[in-house]
Parts: structure tokens; C-alpha cells; sequence
């Protein structure tokens, strides 16, 4: 292992694709490892408890809570969602990737403790087909849908604290944008200094 793991962090307004975006990415990327948030939102049809997210009571959240496991964690949609501490600094320690794919104000807290963290911000190029995702997605009932495109705005009004912004217009695009940015910030020097070294040391 010649370097730590890189935390990525990905963010964008309920129905902007992360998800997808997401799942085609770790697919072609060899060494990424996603976290898996606890949540005590009731799982959508197609979605596996310990795949998408652990979902759990609000008991063992807030017991999780108390004993300090969560890197993060905040309320939303008046849901409970939050990373898990162990696994994430376990990978990161063995020199693998991480994504956390956490809404802006669990961003903002993660760039605070891990400085060197990179922020990528999905979105389509407009709110209406934000909008035709969701009601397409068919998730949430109308109220619920109303609720998370009501904070959008909220959420684009963070996008100028992140790093990297990838638009999913065309999924393959944003897919390769954001393969793009992995690997170029994987190859950054600072990232690589143990590497440098032992190449220096080890060259006649
Ligand atoms: P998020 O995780 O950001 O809430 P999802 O990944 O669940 O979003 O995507 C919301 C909906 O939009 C899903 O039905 C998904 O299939 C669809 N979707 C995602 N990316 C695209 C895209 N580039 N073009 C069209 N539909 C998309
Ligand atoms: P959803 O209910 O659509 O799965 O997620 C709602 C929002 O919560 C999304 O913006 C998603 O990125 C965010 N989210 C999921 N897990 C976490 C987490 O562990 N921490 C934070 N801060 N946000 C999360």
C-alpha cells in the first residue's frame, strides 16, 4: 500500500441520478468501495437492507447515535440517515477509495474533518427533468415529492463549496466524468508522496 484511501463525496438534489450515476461507476472502477448509511426511511421496493443502506429502527439509530459510530448524521424528509464510522476509516486506512453519497449539510461536516476530501456535486443541466426523474422514479407520494424538490434550491445553493460538479444529462457522460475525476485525483503528486519517494530510493 503506498497511499491512504481518498474520500469522495457525492451530493445532489433527490431524483439528480446519484444513485445510478453511482452504481455504473463502481462497476468500471476497480478499488472504490461505497459506505452504506444507516437510515430509519422505510426501504423503496427495489431497494436491499444492507445493499442501498441498513435501514433500522429509530432505537438502534439513536443508540448508534449515542455511542459516537457515526461520522455524521442528520434528519431529513424526516428520516434519520447516517454514515457509519468504522468501515469508512477501516478502508480508508487500507488504502481503498471511498464514496459517501450524503446530502450538502453532511458534506460541509465531512470536509471539515477530512480536508483533503473531494466533493462532487450531480445534477441534471435543469429542475424539470429533476422533476421527470422523480415522478418517473415513482418513490414518493406527491407531499414527499414536493418536500425534496422544495430543497433543491437549498442544495444548489451549496454547490459552490464543492470541488467537482458532474452533470447527468446523458448517464455515460456523468459516468465518465466522475471516472474522470477519481482518476485524476488518485494520480495527484501530494496523494502519491510515498510513492515518489520509494521510485527516488529505489532508482540507481
Ligand atoms: P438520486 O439517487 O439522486 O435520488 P436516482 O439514481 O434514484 O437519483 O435516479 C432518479 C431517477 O432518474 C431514476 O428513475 C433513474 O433511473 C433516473 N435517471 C438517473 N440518471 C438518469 C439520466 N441520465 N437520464 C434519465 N434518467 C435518469
Ligand atoms: P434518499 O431518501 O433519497 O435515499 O436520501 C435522501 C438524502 O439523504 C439524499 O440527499 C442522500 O444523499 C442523503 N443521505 C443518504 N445517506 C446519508 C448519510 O449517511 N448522511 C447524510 N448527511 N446524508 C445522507
Amino acid at each position: 500500500m503506498c497511499r491512504k484511501g481518498i474520500l469522495f463525496v457525492v451530493s445532489g438534489p433527490s431524483g439528480a441520478g446519484k444513485g445510478t450515476v453511482l452504481k455504473h461507476v463502481l462497476q468500471k472502477l476497480p478499488g472504490l468501495m461505497i459506505s452504506i448509511s444507516y437510515t430509519t426511511r422505510q426501504p423503496r421496493s427495489d431497494e436491499i437492507d444492507g445493499l442501498h443502506y441498513n435501514f433500522c429502527t429509530k432505537d438502534v439509530f439513536q443508540n448508534m447515535v449515542d455511542n459516537g459510530d457515526f461520522l455524521e448524521h442528520i434528519e431529513k424528509f424526516g428520516n434519520c440517515y447516517g454514515t457509519p464510522k468504522a468501515p469508512v476509516s477501516l478502508h480508508l486506512n487500507a488504502g481503498e477509495d471511498v464514496i459517501l453519497e450524503i446530502e450538502t449539510n453532511g458534506a460541509a461536516n465531512i470536509k471539515k474533518m477530512f480536508p483533503n476530501a473531494v466533493l462532487i456535486f450531480v445534477t441534471p443541466h435543469n429542475f424539470d427533468d429533476l422533476e421527470k426523474r422523480l415522478n418517473r422514479r415513482g418513490s414518493e407520494d406527491d407531499k414527499a415529492k414536493e418536500q425534496r424538490l422544495k430543497i433543491a434550491k437549498s442544495e444548489y445553493r451549496s454547490m459552490s463549496h464543492y470541488d467537482y460538479i458532474a452533470i447527468n444529462d446523458d448517464l455515460d457522460v456523468c459516468v465518465d466524468t466522475i471516472k474522470a475525476i477519481i482518476t485524476a485525483e488518485r494520480g495527484k503528486i501530494k496523494r502519491n508522496k510515498v510513492f515518489a519517494q520509494k521510485l527516488l530510493n529505489t532508482t540507481p
